[in-house]
């Protein structure tokens, strides 16, 4: 057990302020829905003073060797790593995710991202193309400028850095803002900004709401790109704000993911992957596979084996050493997911398993929880199957032939991330092929390699994060033409 903050304040010139308005909103802690701490309400006049800050650092930071911003970028990754303990139990209490998955994956990859960009930009190179001996081009990598980084709930600091990283190797400086909802491994991060001596204005955390802070980032005439993770809805305002300012943009939005299974696969390699392809983290991961296909060959087998699986996982408590499911992140998506619960009956769906919410025992009594769902029944374009839920609910489908199954995948608006379970590797190729999504994967589920891109086509957003990608994204191509002759 950890003591947190009670006060969730913001980070800006270097130093932990509060927000000009002197106002806070209630954290809730999921796994009890009671109050835990308090958020900055911070809005358009403490974005302008962290922006301000950040042009002031921008110069020195930019022009820093590239050792320097390594250094610091290490120092940060080492700190995490010390206090690892403290924010995956911070992580678990602000979202109600067990525990262990935070010490396993979120807060070793908030570490890793900051590793893995201090490293990326010892590497970075840029081109030449030269015409013999009349003229010779290079291509000048410049940072952008000040940038915007706006994070989502659902990982909240393996996300958030996931941005910051590479902003800050690049020779950016940042004005980030996270998700209102998670907002306590941010503010952690903002301690290990001043202990790691990063500089002054370099990078600026303002805590607050999406419509006050992140619509004033957005806003900002002199932020020059923005990276968002979140939701398409709030992409496209975003698009229609930024988009006629000409700012750089990354969107990485929602997803309607497809998990493929074709009946020659590896079974039990399958299954266990499935269960947590669709219940990790209570289903509230951008990649997880909510919408399974099943060849009918083996569509009764799947279907016992993982109907009596997913009874067997226990919900409890986040701090729960036993714990496999948590709590879902707040009251009103608990609602929103019961509510596609709901919906999914309407439309003749039939409930395997799961179906409601889920009372523990006092303190819990009042937390957030949902029991792992299956869905059968229902026709791929109904909008239970069509629309994000992002939570532990799942529906089950028969296909017969790959051409069926490959335009019930596509059928939706979204394009982030597939799976496909085949020991045949031509299909498991064919296959991959025709899917229209950012990210496929075969044999595997959330299998990341840093350098490689990540992103999601259609309304699962516009650009792609990963290895140089990032470092790209942060920085304005300058073409420099010299003439030999
Ligand atoms: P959200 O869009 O509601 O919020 C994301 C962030 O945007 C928050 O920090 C929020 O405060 C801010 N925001 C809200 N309105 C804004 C505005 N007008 N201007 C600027 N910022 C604003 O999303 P969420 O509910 O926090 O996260 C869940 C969504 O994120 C899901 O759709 C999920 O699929 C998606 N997601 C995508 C990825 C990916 O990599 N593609 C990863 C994780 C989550």
């Amino acid at each position: 057990m950890f003591e947190l903050p009670s006060k969730i304040k913001n980070y800006i010139n270097g130093e932990i302020v509060e927000p000009i308005s002197k106002n806070y909103f209630s954290n809730i802690n999921p796994s009890t829905g009671q109050e835990y701490s308090v958020v900055a309400d911070s809005d358009k006049a403490d974005v302008e003073l962290a922006t301000q800050a950040a042009i002031q650092a921008f110069p020195e930071w930019s022009t820093l060797p590239h050792q320097k911003r390594f250094e610091y970028l290490m120092k940060i990754a080492e700190l995490i790593d010390k206090k690892m303990d403290y924010l995956a139990y911070a992580e678990s209490i602000d979202n109600g995710k067990p525990l262990k998955l935070a010490k396993r994956v979120d807060i070793p990859r908030a570490s890793a991202n900051f590793r893995f960009y201090a490293t990326a930009i010892l590497h970075y190179y840029s081109q030449a193309h030269i015409n013999e001996r009349t003229s010779f081009n290079y291509t000048f990598k410049q940072p952008i400028g000040v940038a915007g980084c706006i994070s989502p709930w659902n990982l909240p600091l393996y996300l958030f850095t996931w941005k910051i990283a590479p902003a800050l190797a690049a020779g950016c400086t940042v004005v980030a803002k996270p998700s209102e909802i998670t907002p306590m491994t941010a503010y952690l991060l903002s301690e290990i900004g001043i202990e790691a001596g990063l500089p002054k204005g370099v990078l600026n955390i303002v805590h607050g709401y999406g419509h006050k802070v992140g619509q004033s980032i957005i806003e900002h005439p002199k932020i020059k790109a923005i990276s968002f993770t979140g939701g398409t809805k709030t992409g496209k305002t975003i698009a229609s704000t930024a988009a006629p300012m000409f700012k750089k943009l990354s969107l990485e939005l929602g997803g309607k993911n497809p998990n493929i299974i074709f009946a020659d696969c590896n079974y039990d390699k399958m299954i266990k992957t499935t269960i947590q392809s669709s219940f990790a983290n209570q289903g509230q991961i951008c990649l997880c596979g909510s919408r399974i296909f099943v060849e009918r060959k083996i569509y009764d087998k799947f279907k016992n084996d993982f109907v009596e699986k997913t009874r067997s996982l226990k919900v409890g408590p986040p701090l729960n050493e036993d714990t496999q499911i948590g709590a879902v992140v707040s009251e009103q998506h608990m609602n929103k997911i019961l509510s596609y619960i709901e919906l999914a009956k309407q439309e003749d769906g039939t409930i395997l398993c799961g179906g409601n919410r889920k009372i523990l025992d006092t303190p819990y009594n009042s937390g957030f929880y949902i029991e792992p769902t299956i869905i059968e029944g229902l026709h791929y374009t109904c909008r239970t199957n069509q629309e994000e839920i992002f939570g532990p609910v799942v529906t089950i489908t028969p296909f017969d032939t790959e051409e069926e199954v490959i335009t019930m995948a596509n059928s939706v608006e979204y394009g982030l991330s597939a799976t496909i379970w085949t020991e045949n590797l031509t299909r498991a190729h064919r296959v991959a092929h025709q899917l229209e999504s950012g990210i496929v994967w075969i044999n595997t589920w959330l299998n990341r390699d840093l350098r490689t891109p990540f992103g999601g086509m259609k309304a699962s957003g516009v650009g792609r994060e990963g290895g140089f990608k990032a470092l790209d994204f942060f920085n304005e191509d300058k073409n420099i033409c010299v003439d030999l002759s």
